[in-house]
């Protein structure tokens, strides 16, 4: 590895993105790219200001000339546009699509080899966009979703039954959307099964408030989510920089597992440093399955919308 990790868009997510790299002292050096003339620059300087406060190296540089982007070890996916008034999502489907196309085939140009991690949404169907655009193996390309709101789901149960975050673990599936698929039957409170904890409605609850945890912080803050997402990207970089071997909810390319082929779907996947080394396929009940499967009818739904097959 070369110590080097690109983040394309220097926006909410972009920024912390890198500010967390960096903090965590997880790389040589950042290479942040945006389109927005001096946004990356600013970025990287604010960043660069802090270091002799922070006594972190200075490690940020921003990438308007993409050689300095080469041989990358990791390249992270941010740039992306938000709705305005009027546009629908199938409209934000194509821009973003040909935002992730434009970042990926640049970034593959100089960093082939590289561990890609898509954020950019909606998710499932820019991981696919990526992929095609940089010909990248489904090895070397995987999603943050599932990270996120299984960690929401986490933080929702442990305020709810009043125990520390650090015993609750959470199971959630599918798409990054209205559809994911929390799964209660894998999520615990150390160790404990979590339908054994709360009654069926009180659950139910909670899983409607996860699905909906971006929507909530949009209708709060009027734009979406960062912190979160940031930390979510960061354990996945950790999980590959350090070869952990870690087995995480991610959006991986399904080619069978689950009865499911063609799509970026959120499942366990073990990530290391050869990237997503192995998809863990756990026994899921009808109802479950079918969850799943309704979820991936909805991505090969949108991958059609922009004329992908899948
Ligand atoms: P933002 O608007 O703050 O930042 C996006 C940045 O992308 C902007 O700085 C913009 O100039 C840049 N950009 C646009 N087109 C570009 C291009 N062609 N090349 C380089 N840069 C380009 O948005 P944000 O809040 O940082 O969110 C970024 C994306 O991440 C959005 O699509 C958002 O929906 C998504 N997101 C996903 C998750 C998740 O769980 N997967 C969570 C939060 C946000």
């Amino acid at each position: 590895m070369n110590g080097k990790i690109t983040v394309f868009g220097a926006g909410n997510v972009g920024g912390a993105v890198t500010r967390r790299l960096i903090e965590r002292k997880l790389c040589k050096k950042v290479v942040l790219v945006d389109r927005s003339p001096g946004k990356a620059q600013g970025i990287a300087l604010d960043i660069l200001e802090a270091s002799p406060v922070d006594l972190l190296e200075p490690v940020c540089v921003s990438g308007e000339d993409l050689e300095q982007t080469r041989n990358s070890d990791i390249v992270v996916i941010t740039a992306g546009a938000t709705r305005k008034e009027g546009m629908t999502r199938d409209d934000l489907l194509k821009i973003n699509a040909e935002i992730v196309r434009e970042c990926v085939t640049k970034a593959a140009m100089y960093s082939p080899y590289a561990f890609y991690i898509i954020v950019s949404n909606p998710l499932n169907v820019m991981c696919h966009v990526a992929m095609q655009a940089g010909q990248i193996p489904r090895t070397r390309i995987t999603g943050m979703a599932g990270i996120l709101d299984a960690s929401r789901f986490q933080y929702f149960i442990s305020k709810e039954l009043n125990v520390s975050v650090e015993n609750v673990q959470a199971m959630v599936l599918g798409e990054h959307g209205e559809d994911m698929v929390p799964v209660p039957r894998y999520s615990t409170v150390a160790g404990i099964p979590l339908p054994e904890l709360m009654p069926a409605e009180k659950l139910e609850e909670l899983v409607a408030r996860t699905r909906d945890g971006g929507a909530e912080i949009i209708r709060l803050m009027h734009t979406s989510a960062f912190y979160a997402p940031a930390s979510a990207v960061t354990q996945m970089v950790a999980a590959v920089v350090m070869d952990k071997k870690k087995i995480l909810p991610c959006t991986a390319y399904l080619t069978g597992e689950y009865g499911i082929s063609g799509a970026f779907v959120g499942v366990p996947v073990k990530l290391g440093a050869n990237g997503v080394e192995e998809i863990r396929e756990i026994e899921l009940t009808g109802d479950e399955r079918a969850a799943l499967a309704r979820s991936a009818e909805k991505i090969k739904a949108q991958l059609a919308a922009i004329g992908l097959t899948c």
